[in-house]
């Protein structure tokens, strides 16, 4: 069976070479005898790899020694807690923007922990557009800013970094992160599951500005506190190992290509010819103001619903995997983050031509 090209939101396509390495060091990990996932946390293997990974992340990223970068477990969604554990003191406020289904997930998990303000919905254009910073009404005294550069479910991203003032701008970059250079100084805290663009899922990344470490509540679970987990460098107890060794397969990777300015180039005509192809055809419709567009997750409708099953079906046999939208949206969704290679993509237009020609 050769490998097809997928789509998936996440857990998302790997690159080819990360997988094959992983292949060969699996059984031997450099003349050691035995896999990274039987390795102590505490070897000196391991905390090679451990730095390594984070030193490469950083470099990446253009992460300054500013901040603590923490390899945490419990996804991204566990950090929807862990952000207001740790940022919003007792009878503080925070200010969330709402632009689709992660946001939401966001705000409802922040409110069990104080008082949150919507400061900006996308929800009067059906989530296709981003409203414009003027029109915010964020709090001078917020103890954050917190939104979602990228909705994965609905693929809108925003083409600027919101300006916070002196507020601390939280960012969950679970879909965007490394697809395009960044300025890194603008935020307090970026987090990244880790499925879509950095490996295994489970894991997730988090950048935070050392100023804002050592304020969590007293009730916060020790797990989930910032200050700990950087205190013991990711290892209060034993981390992801085997998640963490990928994910600096990935950023090796990603050196080799040439870097988040490298993969930007790639991903924005990845991006530009999908979406090109879908606004010249009238049997497929994305429904995002362009500017908007996001070039990870792109949304897109057929012009008879009815053919969905059979698109699909299409799809699949022809090593086009994991189309379908999200269940709740619908349509369909190819997921197109930086291990996603261009010939996959055109190979999704060719079919999408050709079914268009003979079932449109
Ligand atoms: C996938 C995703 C999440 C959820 O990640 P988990 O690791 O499954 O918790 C959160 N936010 C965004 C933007 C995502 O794309």
């Amino acid at each position: 069976m050769s490998r097809a090209y997928n789509f998936c939101a996440g857990p998302a396509t790997l690159p080819e070479a990360v997988l094959n390495q992983a292949r060969e060091e699996m059984l031997d990990w450099r003349g050691t005898g035995m896999s990274v996932m039987e390795m102590s946390h505490r070897s000196d293997e391991f905390v090679q790899i451990a730095e390594t990974a984070e030193r490469d992340f950083r470099e990446l990223a253009g992460v300054s020694d500013d901040y603590a970068v923490l390899f945490m477990q419990g996804g991204a969604s566990s950090q929807f807690a862990t952000i207001p554990l740790n940022l919003l003191p007792e009878g503080g406020s925070a200010d969330y923007v709402n632009t689709g289904i992660w946001s939401k997930k966001a705000i409802a998990e922040a409110k069990r922990y104080g008082d949150v303000n919507v400061a900006a919905s996308a929800e009067a254009s059906g989530f296709s557009d981003i409203p414009d910073q003027a029109s915010w009404q964020t709090r001078a005294d917020a103890a954050y800013l917190h939104y979602t550069p990228n909705e994965t479910i609905g693929g809108l991203e925003y083409d600027f970094i919101p300006d916070s003032g002196s507020v601390p701008l939280v960012a969950d970059m679970s879909s965007t992160i490394l697809s395009r250079p960044m300025d890194f100084s603008k935020f307090g805290l970026v987090y990244a599951g880790a499925q879509k663009n950095i490996g295994p899922s489970g894991l997730v990344v988090v950048a935070i500005r050392k100023d804002l470490l050592g304020k969590a509540r007293s009730n916060t679970p020790t797990m989930m506190n910032y200050q700990v987990i950087a205190d013991n460098g990711s290892m209060y107890n034993t981390p992801a190992t085997y998640s963490w060794y990928l994910a600096g397969l990935v950023f090796q990777w990603l050196k080799a290509q040439g870097g988040v300015t490298a993969m930007a180039a790639v991903n924005e005509r990845k991006a530009k010819k999908l979406y090109g192809f879908i606004d010249g055809n009238d049997f497929y419709a994305n429904p995002i103001k362009p500017r908007f567009r996001s070039w990870m997750n792109v949304p897109f409708t057929l012009a008879d619903e009815s053919l969905n099953g059979e698109f699909l079906k299409g799809a699949d046999a022809r090593g086009l995997l994991n189309l379908k939208g999200h269940r709740s949206v619908g349509g369909m969704r190819a997921s197109i983050y930086n291990a996603m290679p261009e010939a996959g993509v055109d190979a999704l237009i060719d079919y999408m031509t050709e079914f268009a020609k003979e079932r449109g």
